[in-house]
């Protein structure tokens, strides 16, 4: 009777050995852009003159529910693309151990400075793997998968629908002659 289940587990290994993979390979598949609303992990990018977008307005810290962000800013200085006055940020970390992907730190960013990414983030064999330094979190602008999801992208989903038309007037009903 044992060989008989012996061989009857072979048979169903055998089976199994030949079927398509439904899971996904990881880690050498992890930069695989994936589904349009995918989301992990995250990057800082650089505006419209190159310069870092960040201007360290710790909107994204006092935001996060897990208060997993630390800003530090920088001070105001002097864009040298614009000549105009403007904050920066000096160091800016966000620890993904605890991050629940909710979003908001995107949200809030005036600047569209901080964006998530459409891939899978590597598995980490210790914690700090996954805390994002700045220097990380611009490495990760150049990975080809940003998420289309700024800040002010999502600001405009929430705006209210404008009011519906209102219905044009009732022509005036027309008068004949000899009407009193
Ligand atoms: S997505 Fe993560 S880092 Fe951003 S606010 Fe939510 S918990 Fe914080
Ligand atoms: S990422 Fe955006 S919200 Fe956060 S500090 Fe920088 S500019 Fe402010």
């Amino acid at each position: 009777m044992s060989w008989l289940a012996t061989f009857d587990n072979l048979g169903v290994n055998l089976r199994n050995l030949f079927r398509p993979m439904n899971t996904e390979p990881l880690p050498w598949d992890a930069v695989r852009p994936r589904a349009e609303r995918y989301r992990a992990s995250f990057a800082l990018v650089h505006n419209e003159h190159g310069e870092e977008a960040c201007i360290g307005c710790k909107m994204c810290e006092k935001i996060c529910p897990s208060g997993i962000i630390t800003v530090v800013p920088g001070g105001r200085q002097e864009s040298p693309a614009t000549g105009k006055k403007r904050g920066t940020c000096k160091d800016f970390i966000l620890d993904l151990n605890a991050c629940i992907i909710c979003e908001l730190c995107v949200q809030v960013c005036p600047e569209d400075a901080i964006l998530m990414l459409r891939v899978q983030e590597p598995p980490a064999y210790q914690r700090e793997d996954l805390v994002l330094t700045m220097e990380k979190l611009y490495e990760n602008e150049k990975l080809d998968a940003l998420s289309w999801g700024t800040g002010t992208k999502l600001i405009e989903m929430q705006a209210p629908a404008p009011p519906p038309p209102k219905p044009a007037p009732k022509p005036a009903p027309e008068t004949k002659d000899g009407d009193a």
